[in-house]
């Protein structure tokens, strides 16, 4: 295997979800490629070497700065067509999915997507993706070389192997249609408090409450808990809360030690997202809501009246 892994970085840091991928490459193939894109990116190269990349290719240049797909389809696609690489593994996220999704169109190669697992067997490699709404998994392969897969948010957990990393600088050469789309505006989410991903403590929220206002219960809650905010598709899609912090099959797999669900049904696409959390706490008006198959500690009743009347036990017990 010549496996390539697309790292993406975020204010000085590579992400998580690219360095879990990158950790588990590195079992698969002991002489694993990773290659960083930006402007000002050279020092990521070291932190690639720490989570197991032998090589780093650094793409650095100041077309690459804005976080757009198609100059880094540019990139990827000369690094496989000049050195040879047969897999190139990406962790999912709204560009690498973008870049994944481009540089399968323009080399015509077969794009696993959605994977929760990646192994060899018998020097091929098959990997492992949810079907039906996560209640089977199928395994799958591919067809051709390269071979390109993209891995669900949050599958692997990134290992620091403390390696060093050999760093080769990739000349960037731009095709003239992957200079069209440009970067309007950057705009930064203000939040405060852990990100879902990183927080021991999660209260989520559903259409059960009621108006996006509403969120504002939870948001108290989590304080009194040092957590973070999360919700479901329904009310995200509503528009009552910002993407990011969406949890479920389209969303992000969370696993902290503590979920308050409240006003969540509890259907199989939030729960494929929050199923691994610690104990599962949920308030529900429905005894027969779905959720309660799974939660450890079920409460039925109206959000509104509990979770105010929580907040105050642990403010008063904190
Ligand atoms: C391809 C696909 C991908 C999807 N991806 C995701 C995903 O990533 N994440 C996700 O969450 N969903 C996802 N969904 C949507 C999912 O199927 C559900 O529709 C969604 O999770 C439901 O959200 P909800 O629980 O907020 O709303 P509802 O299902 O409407 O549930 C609201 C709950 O609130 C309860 N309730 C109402 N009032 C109160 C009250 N006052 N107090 C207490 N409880 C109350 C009700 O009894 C009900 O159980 C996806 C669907 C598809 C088809």
């Amino acid at each position: 295997m010549a496996t390539l892994v697309f790292l993406e970085d975020h204010e000085g840091e590579l992400v998580r979800g690219s360095l879990g991928v990158l950790s588990k490459a590195a079992q698969l193939d002991d002489d694993v490629a990773a290659v960083v894109t930006g402007a000002g990116v050279r020092e990521l190269a070291a932190q690639a070497g720490r989570y197991g990349a032998a090589k780093t290719f650094v793409a650095d240049d100041p077309r690459l700065e804005a976080p757009l797909p198609q100059p880094r389809v540019d990139v990827l696609a000369g690094l496989v067509a000049n050195k040879g690489f047969d897999t190139v593994l990406f962790g999912a996220s709204v560009l690498s999915a973008d870049v994944a999704a481009g540089l399968a169109a323009r080399l015509r190669a077969g794009l696993n997507w959605d994977l929760v697992d990646l192994e060899l067997r018998d020097g091929e490699l098959v990997g492992r993706r949810p079907a039906l709404q996560d209640s089977v998994y199928a395994e799958v392969g591919w067809k051709g070389e390269p071979r390109l897969a993209l891995i669900r948010s949050g599958t692997f957990e990134p290992v620091e192997s403390g390696g060093e990393t050999e760093v080769e600088e990739v000349g960037v050469e731009l095709e003239d249609f992957s200079t069209q789309a440009v970067m309007v505006e950057r705009a930064h989410a203000e939040s405060e408090g852990p990100s879902i991903e990183d927080a021991e403590v999660i209260v989520a929220g559903g259409r059960g409450l009621g108006e996006p206002e509403k969120f504002a219960l939870l948001e108290d809650l989590a304080n009194a808990l040092g957590g973070a905010v999360a919700a479901t598709r329904a009310v995200v899609d509503a528009g009552w809360y910002p993407y990011a912090a969406q949890v479920g099959q389209t969303g992000k797999t969370v696993s902290p030690k503590l979920y308050v669900a409240c006003g969540i049904s509890g259907a199989i696409q939030h729960k494929v997202g929050m199923q691994s959390s610690g104990t599962i706490v949920a308030i529900n008006k429905d005894p027969n809501a779905p959720i309660f198959e799974y939660a450890d500690v079920g409460v039925v009743g109206d959000l509104h009246e509990i979770v105010p009347k929580l907040t105050q036990l642990v403010r008063e017990r904190g």
